[in-house]
């Protein structure tokens, strides 16, 4: 691998090949958003409303979207690819821009994060196109509870959208799950045992510091190692075994109380803020407007959709994306005291106009 690379700026060197940061972490993963519209309202995501959409012009294109796959697949060094949102089913295109993926890179894991509604009807035809995997968002296994977090009644719909995912063979199907205190946090066991018991894994994410309504607080927000004290009451953890490899979930095998014997699945805990795995990241992100954010609560971006739309060679647009990579800061800021630091400030961003 190895692109021909421009004379760097002063002061702001230029890494020999792939996505190098100046702290010696290689980006290979790539999270690429398609939107910022959603059907849901997720309250540790979005405002109830007031929320300003991206014009139509302004997101990438399909055909946008593809080259900078191949860009980064083939110039940086990219070995998976996640799609996501926003939510990423409410584009049109969607199966359209999955089959030109795969048709160029046959053998890149390509895989999708989704709040379920719709895939249903849909998840054949990703199964077809050649996604790889998906992974989807549901927090509550109760209507009320579901409406409550998602301002959507919609629980039955990603319920459909699960079974049909799993039904057409879209690989391990992973469930991810928010805890919000006094809300769903106590649905922790139940959540996993109905996971292990259709061989979903779950993966329970700590609420960050991304929410449009910049209601996270540290004291609010329910943490790792409380996720893990409520899953006792039910279960056995043990750390699982296989190489964490750079994912941002901690897994752990999960085995129930009255029969500590037998494996009964895996559980992850991504524990971004209380335990984070900055020193180990390997992500890139791309807004769906083209930015690339070097980190989740970067609150630099960088443009290549200028370059993308003004003749620009791919050999510029994979510099400009090195340079981005390049100036990633070691760590978010959050875990400086272990309560939050004082100088870490939340993006403007909300998770559903970065992507999750
Ligand atoms: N709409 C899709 C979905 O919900 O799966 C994809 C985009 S969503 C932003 C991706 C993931 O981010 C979801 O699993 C969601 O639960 C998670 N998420 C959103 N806001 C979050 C926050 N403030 N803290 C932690 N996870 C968050
Ligand atoms: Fe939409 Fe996903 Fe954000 Fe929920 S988490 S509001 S489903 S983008």
């Amino acid at each position: 691998m190895g692109i021909r690379l421009g004379t760097p700026g002063v002061g702001a060197p230029v890494p020999a090949a792939g996505l190098l940061d100046s702290y010696g972490r290689r980006a290979t993963d790539m999270r690429l958003s398609l939107t910022d519209k959603c059907n849901l309202r997720c309250t540790y995501c979005m405002p109830a409303e007031g929320l300003q959409w991206l014009q139509k012009d302004q997101v990438l294109s399909r055909e946008e979207i593809v080259r900078l796959v191949a860009i980064g697949v083939n110039l940086l060094g990219i070995r998976e690819l996640r799609l996501t949102g926003g939510e990423p089913l409410v584009r049109a295109d969607l199966v359209d821009i999955i089959a030109d993926i795969r048709s160029q890179h046959p053998d890149l894991p390509v895989s999708l994060t989704t709040n379920g509604l719709g895939l249903d009807k849909k998840a054949q035809r990703l199964k077809d196109a050649g996604l790889t995997r998906i992974n989807v968002s549901m927090d509550s296994l109760h209507s009320d509870t579901f409406a409550q977090l998602t301002r959507r009644p919609f629980l039955d719909r990603v319920l459909r959208g699960i079974e049909a995912a799993a039904a057409v063979g879209l690989g391990l199907v992973k469930i991810n799950a928010v805890l919000m205190r006094g809300i769903n946090d106590h649905e922790a066991p139940e959540l996993l045992e109905w996971a292990v018991t259709h061989g979903f894994e779950l993966r329970f994410i700590e609420q960050m510091p991304l929410d449009a309504d910049h209601g996270w607080t540290r004291e609010g927000m329910i943490t790792a190692s409380e996720i893990r004290e409520r899953l006792t009451e039910r279960f056995v953890l043990t750390p699982d075994p296989r190489n964490r490899d750079g994912a941002p979930a901690e897994r752990w095998e999960v085995r129930r109380a009255e029969a500590p014997d037998v494996v009964v699945g895996t559980v992850g805990i991504i524990a971004s803020v209380t335990e984070p795995f900055c020193a180990d990241c390997r992500r890139t992100r791309v807004t769906a407007e083209g930015k690339i954010m070097s980190c989740l609560f970067s609150r630099e971006e960088t443009d290549l959709r200028d370059l993308l739309r003004s003749g620009a060679d791919d050999a510029a647009i994979a510099l400009r994306w090195q340079e981005a990579m390049w100036a990633k800061p070691k760590a978010h800021g959050m875990d400086h005291t272990g309560l939050g630091a004082a100088d870490f400030v939340q993006p403007d961003r909300s998770m559903s106009a970065i992507g999750g």
